[in-house]
């Protein structure tokens, strides 16, 4: 199968190479040949693809100069199309600054005659250098909430004192929500003056998982964290929960470097078009994309080092180049915000940070049409992350439909990808944020071949026909959604419509 497959595609990337693209191919012919998005080159779509995938950005890795190389482009695309700059992104740069934290050179717990080491027993997850001997505080799971009024320390006194705490919020917690609760529960410790937070790992999860992924470099937004010490302690044995729960006077000591931090300043690329409609280009359609990728490094039985990031998202940066281009040569109603993303990949920063600090007010951006995906199987259709929760979904679909593309929602709603890609953090603060992804139909072979793979590359066996059409079903669903009447909104009962009424300023109604 997958023999056929790529012949089929080098096939067809064969016959483009020798046959030039009309302007209008039968799946477009009498629709609105007028509109700039149904003459997209492939020559132009080829060359920013080639361009982003090259090995010389490096994988264009957040912080590195391939990054910077590839920003460095769409920038000058940005102008070249006519693009205005926006107020806080000077040269089309929103500079986001970056930490990347590194485990400490070491960390060690004594706790009833143990010696606890940094990535074999215990996880270092926040705070400074640190040597301290203190007495041990029980509080529960650590939280308070003041929506429904629990408060774990309740009672207790932890000024100067270790505290030591369950995982998540309960009994039989899974290791997700541990991770969702570290910054409040840092946070919680932190201001009642706690010297460390203990938390006992006792998640069904092994512990040399957990150990191997918390135990290497990270990347943050540069925010004021809490500098006090968090720790994981490897728990499985229950033995530190029976010495605790004991409530004899015990006392922990605890040496550590701390964390490692340096930091690092990258950039979200930021244009804008101004609308055609005097009244509708107060608000803006919001486009995006991320271009950083995961840079280099080595896989077990492979040559090739670097992770060029052709479908992820390559593809994705592409299609906002294309839509930048075509939507300023005829601007739709309302005005749309370009911004080609950096830090997707480790951890969604660009987009949080835009989220934070935009430029334009959230309250005026009534749709974000974020792209990106893992890579396709299926070169008939796009799948669109969220596409029936929105009440766009017809502008997306005729946008497909225009380019002879199907579309069909997630597939595999099970992996959550609505919330692993950028448009999360615009949903988040209520603003319909689906994600344009290729056409996926499951996670099979074909795309792990790919995903996070050096593999996923501009070579034969990428599908540039199918990258002209994608970027066409994008500008053109684009479009239709900047020119409609009615904003589009969550349909009703989403998770992010109660978000959705307080950013718009709509009354809840139950
Ligand atoms: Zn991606």
């Amino acid at each position: 199968m997958k023999t056929i497959l790529s012949t089929l595609s080098l096939l067809l990337t064969l016959s483009l190479a020798t046959a030039q693209v009309k302007p209008t191919d039968t799946s477009t012919r009498g629709k609105t040949p007028a509109l700039p998005e149904f003459s997209l080159s492939q020559a132009e779509v080829t060359a920013h693809l080639k361009f982003l995938a090259a090995d010389e950005l490096l994988g264009r890795m957040t912080g590195e100069q391939g990054n910077n190389i590839a920003a460095r482009y769409i920038a000058e695309q940005f102008r070249q199309y006519g693009l205005k700059e926006v107020r806080g992104a000077a040269g089309y740069f929103q500079k986001v600054p970056l930490v990347k934290i590194n485990p400490p050179k070491e960390a060690i717990i004594v706790w009833d005659g143990d010696t606890l080491r940094q990535g074999k027993d215990i996880l270092l997850l926040g705070g400074d250098a640190l040597t301290v001997t203190a007495s041990v505080v029980f509080a529960k799971n650590g939280i308070v909430d003041e929506k429904t009024g629990r408060d774990d320390y309740a009672g207790l006194d932890v000024r100067g004192k270790i505290v030591v705490v369950n995982l998540g919020s309960a009994e039989g917690a899974d290791v997700r929500e541990a991770f969702r609760l570290r910054d409040s529960k840092q946070k919680a410790a932190a201001e009642r003056g706690a010297v460390a937070l203990i938390e006992l790992y006792n998640a069904s999860v092994a512990w040399n998982f957990i150990a191997q992924f918390a135990n290497r470099q990270t990347m943050q937004l540069a925010t004021d964290e809490p500098k006090m010490n968090y720790i994981w302690l490897n728990d499985g044995s229950k033995k530190y929960a029976e010495l605790v729960a004991k409530s004899a006077p015990t006392q922990i000591s605890i040496s550590t470097s701390g964390l490692l931090r340096q930091s690092v300043l990258s950039q979200n690329v930021i244009g804008i078009i101004e609308g055609s409609d005097a009244r509708l280009k107060d608000e803006y359609i919001l486009l995006t994309a991320h271009y950083d990728h995961i840079g280099t490094g080595i896989r077990p039985n492979a040559t090739d080092t670097i992770f060029n990031g052709a479908r992820d998202n390559g593809m994705g940066t592409t299609a906002v180049l294309a839509a930048a281009k075509a939507l300023a040569q005829k601007p739709p109603k309302r005005s749309v915000l370009f911004i080609a993303l950096t830090g997707e990949e480790v951890g969604l920063l660009g987009s949080q940070y835009y989220a934070e600090h935009p430029l334009v007010p959230l309250d005026k951006t009534i749709f974000n049409l974020n792209i990106d995906g893992a890579g396709y199987n299926d070169t008939t259709i796009v799948t669109v992350i969220g596409w029936e929760r929105t009440t766009a979904m017809q502008d997306i679909e005729a946008g497909a439909k225009a380019f002879g593309l199907g579309i069909i929602k997630d597939p595999v709603p099970e992996q959550n990808l609505f919330d692993r890609s950028d448009n999360v953090s615009f949903a988040a603060k209520g603003i319909p944020a689906p994600t344009f992804s290729e056409g996926l139909r499951s996670f099979d072979a074909e795309i792990s071949k790919y995903y996070h793979q050096a593999a996923d590359q501009a070579d034969e066996n990428f599908n540039f026909s199918y990258l002209r059409k994608f970027c066409g079903a994008y500008i053109h669903a684009a479009r239709r959604i900047a020119d409609r009447p009615e904003k589009p909104r969550w349909v009703s009962g989403d998770k992010y419509e109660s978000a959705f009424k307080k950013l718009y300023g709509e009354k809840e109604t139950k």
